[in-house]
């Protein structure tokens, strides 16, 4: 299995083809290696609600306990991890460009301050660039009002989530963020639904030691 970890976070991507059924496998695994008693996630719906140490429908999970995890899957859109460097206080956020729209990493933020969180830091995991996510004319406007970057090359538009994730981020105060910049619809190895149409996705997976 191969991994990146964030440097400042207990936080794991995991490259390695994660199909459905291969999921509860996989997340088995992660608890066992990690000495987790339980690994939470959601059923992914690309819109802003956050469930808090359970399991569900959302794209963002907030976990609160020691010895538990949080996971989300992604092929393109963006994993990102919020922590607090002293209290058992971490979430994990699903967000595509309906997630970013929906300020989903920002709303996160402010969901663990509200549950005590003084001092938070991030990490951004791959997702797609504005090196390859284009976008359509009929979305220009919304992507202005929310935020988000968009550049035109030879007529064609293409927009910059990261960027704006980092935003919304620096919105909240959180001034340490990692970023592991690999775009995953041009980075051999990484798995894109936009190029492959497949199952496969990555497996971002946050834990409270
Ligand atoms: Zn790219």
């Amino acid at each position: 299995m191969k991994v990146v970890e964030a440097q400042t976070l207990s936080a794991l991507f995991v490259e390695q083809p994660d199909a459905k059924e291969h999921l509860e496998k996989i997340t088995g695994a992660l608890a066992a290696a990690l000495g987790l008693a339980t690994i939470h996630r959601v059923r992914q719906v690309h819109g802003d609600h956050i469930v808090i140490d359970d399991s569900g429908e959302g794209d963002g999970l907030i976990i609160t306990r020691r010895g538990t995890g949080a996971i989300i899957r992604t092929a393109d859109c963006f994993p990102v991890v919020i922590a607090d460097a002293d209290k058992p206080l971490a979430g994990i956020f699903h967000c595509g460009w309906r997630g970013v729209e929906l300020q989903l990493a920002a709303k996160g933020a402010r969901r663990l301050k509200e549950l005590g969180a003084r001092s938070l830091r991030a990490a951004l995991f791959p997702g797609i660039e504005r090196c390859c996510f284009k976008i359509g004319p009929e979305l220009l406007d919304r992507f202005a009002a929310a935020g988000i970057r968009v550049e035109t090359r030879k007529g064609e538009h293409f927009a910059d989530l990261g960027a704006a994730l980092v935003d919304q981020l620096v919105g909240e105060g959180i001034g340490e963020i990692e970023e592991v910049t690999r775009c995953t619809a041009c980075t051999p190895g990484l798995f894109s639904y936009r190029r492959d149409h497949d199952s496969r996705r990555h497996a971002t997976l946050v834990w409270l030691p």
